[in-house]
């Protein structure tokens, strides 16, 4: 297990990532500010394609939801509050 004990802020390995690729079920966050690995604000626009099914009385649920375009803006630590720091990386056992 890897926690927030094991900061290293010296190592600033590749900040330029893309941020999308760390929503991806087989990717991760990491905050090389403070070494979080759990807590993000993800900032994202998003074009989707939503199956509203309504009641006549107006009110209903969304009952199918397709994302069909998706951009990260900022991803920003929920611990230290950076978001110059944030790295993606694979998921260990994905
Ligand atoms: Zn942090």
């Amino acid at each position: 297990m890897t926690d927030a004990a094991d900061v290293a802020p010296d190592l600033a390995p590749d900040l330029a990532p893309d941020l999308a690729l760390g929503l991806a079920p087989d990717h991760r966050f990491r905050c090389e500010g403070c070494a979080n690995l759990t807590r993000f604000d993800v900032v994202t626009t998003e074009r989707a394609r939503r199956f509203h099914h309504l009641e006549l009385g107006g009110q209903g649920t969304i009952e199918e939801e397709e994302i069909l375009e998706r951009t990260v803006e900022s991803v920003t630590c929920r611990w230290c509050g950076r978001s110059d720091a944030i790295s993606v990386l694979p998921v260990e056992n994905a």
